[in-house]
């Protein structure tokens, strides 16, 4: 009987409803923290790994991006050895983003600082050939410069 009685009291009363509700109105009056993307563009922290980019301009083709990547991603053909000693920039770079685990073990390497993360992070998509970076599709002039420029804004708005 006691049971009952308390099945039934706590029926009447809804105490599960009157603790949601004390949760919503405790929350009701505090500063919204949901991002309207992709409306409004996340501002991303300032060490954000995003999809790499090379310089090919400043690329010497030493290839220690190459040997230290633990995925296999990078693979940098160096001009023919006559070529070399005047033009090192690598005949072909292949970057594979499918592989890639953003761990920069590429970029500290570099001795021309070629090799970077950018704050692009909208990778997504339904072709796996859109993964594979190759020396026509690897932008790097444009982005660098947006790299800077993300990473200056940012240090601006955190005050880093
Ligand atoms: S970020 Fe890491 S996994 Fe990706 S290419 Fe560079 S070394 Fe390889
Ligand atoms: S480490 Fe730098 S300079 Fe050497 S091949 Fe890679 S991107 Fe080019």
């Amino acid at each position: 009987m006691p049971g009952a009685l308390h099945r039934l009291v706590r029926m009447m009363t809804f105490p599960e409803l009157a603790s949601g509700l004390g949760v919503t109105f405790k929350w009701f009056h505090k500063p919204k923290v949901t991002e309207f993307y992709p409306d409004k563009r996340p501002v991303l922290p300032y060490r954000a790994k995003g999809r790499l980019h090379v310089d090919l301009e400043t690329c010497i083709s030493c290839k220690m991006c190459e040997r230290a990547c633990p995925e296999d991603c990078i693979k940098v053909f160096q001009p023919p050895k006559e070529v070399f000693k005047t033009d090192k920039r690598p005949v072909q770079f292949f970057i594979s983003l499918e592989h890639c685990i953003h761990c920069g073990m590429c970029v500290d390497p570099c001795p021309t600082g070629s090799i970077h993360h950018s704050q692009e992070f909208e990778m997504a998509s339904y072709l796996r050939n859109d993964f594979l970076f190759d020396k026509t599709t690897l932008p790097y002039d444009l982005d660098v410069k947006h790299f800077k420029q993300g990473i200056l804004e940012n240090v601006v708005e955190k005050g880093q």
